[in-house]
């Protein structure tokens, strides 16, 4: 039974900074041998989860924050309310900062200002800054840094890492271990759910078929995934169906040859091969489905507002 010294601890940890900054090296690292679950790329409805580690009796769950700073599309902009809102309900957040460079460079000096409003908000919050690349920077250069950064900001800690050589990536383990709260793994051992991952992918799809029909978009479309299948070579197989609500569409969909819906599938691969960062082989069927409305509130079976 559990008694004090097997209490189990779990909670979230999100992992924002500027691309190349060294997250996922990071989230690897973190992950790296101490863990029991490693599922990367899972889509929560909270956001895309990396990585899972296990620390004794504690379950840390990383989350990314794609494109946080750069949104523009309204998928994307949901997507980065998504991860706000992920960061929000995070324990802690990690600020990864390429230590090896002139810094803070604008984009992380845009960053900062983001985070010290979220402090502002709530003075509660956590942040915590890791310098990372620290086998690429002088000593003098990088206490430097750290002094101008904590200056810019308060920080609850600053840890100075090499995520690549993973040097001080197991302190910060150990550090980030002890600080979250008391409660069950969220995961189990089996592999998580890719469920929410598949209505992602098939809002992409969607998207891309907005974006080539703009106001042609048949009323009623809606898009699902079908099936996902994970091949041991590293790539997936997502098929999707475009569903309309009367054979007169189909014309618009399908386009002259295919030409159409073979340009939404490519663009809409692409895009899934960035998010998933593997392989995709993605195929599209149309179907006619009477009486489909499109609902707003599927945006929100996955926690994205469609307003934002
Ligand atoms: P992300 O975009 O923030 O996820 O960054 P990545 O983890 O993809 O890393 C970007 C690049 O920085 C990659 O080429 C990494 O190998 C490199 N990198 C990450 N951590 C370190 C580090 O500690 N030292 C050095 N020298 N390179 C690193
Ligand atoms: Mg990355």
């Amino acid at each position: 039974m559990t008694g004090p010294d097997t209490q189990q601890r779990c909670g979230f940890v999100a992992v924002i900074g500027a691309p190349n900054a060294g997250k996922s090296t990071l989230i690897n690292a973190l992950v790296g041998t101490k863990v029991t679950i490693v599922s990367p790329k899972v889509q929560t409805t909270r956001t895309i989860v990396r990585g899972i580690a296990v620390h004794e009796n504690t379950q840390i769950v990383f989350i990314d924050t794609p494109g946080i700073f750069r949104a523009k599309k309204r998928l994307e902009r949901a997507m980065v309310a998504a991860a706000w809102n992920g960061e929000a309900e995070a324990e802690m957040t990690l600020f990864v900062i390429d230590a090896s460079r002139r810094q803070p460079d604008d984009e992380n000096q845009q960053i900062i200002a983001t985070l010290k409003d979220r402090k502002a908000e709530e003075p509660g919050r956590k942040f915590i800054l890791v310098l990372n690349k620290i086998d690429n920077i002088q000593r003098e250069k990088l206490i430097d840094l750290t002094m101008k950064l904590n200056a810019m900001m308060d920080f609850e800690a600053t840890f100075m890492i090499s995520a690549l050589k993973e040097d001080g990536t197991n302190d910060l383990l150990k550090w980030l271990a002890a600080r979250m709260p008391e409660g069950p793994f969220h995961f189990g051992e089996e592999q998580v759910s890719d469920m929410p991952m598949r209505l992602l992918a098939a809002e992409i799809t969607r998207e891309k078929l907005f974006h080539r029909l703009h106001e042609e978009l048949p009323y009623g479309l809606t898009v699902e995934t079908e099936s996902w299948e994970q091949f041991d070579d590293g790539s997936v197989k997502i098929e999707q169906v475009i569903y309309i609500a009367r054979e007169a569409h189909k014309p618009i969909i399908i386009g002259r040859g295919g030409q159409a819906i073979k340009g939404t599938g490519e663009a809409s691969r692409r895009e899934l091969e960035d998010i998933l960062e593997q392989r995709v082989h993605l195929r599209l069927f149309v179907k006619v489905r009477e009486n489909w409305v499109d609902d707003p509130e599927r945006y929100r079976v996955w926690g994205l507002d469609p307003g934002a």
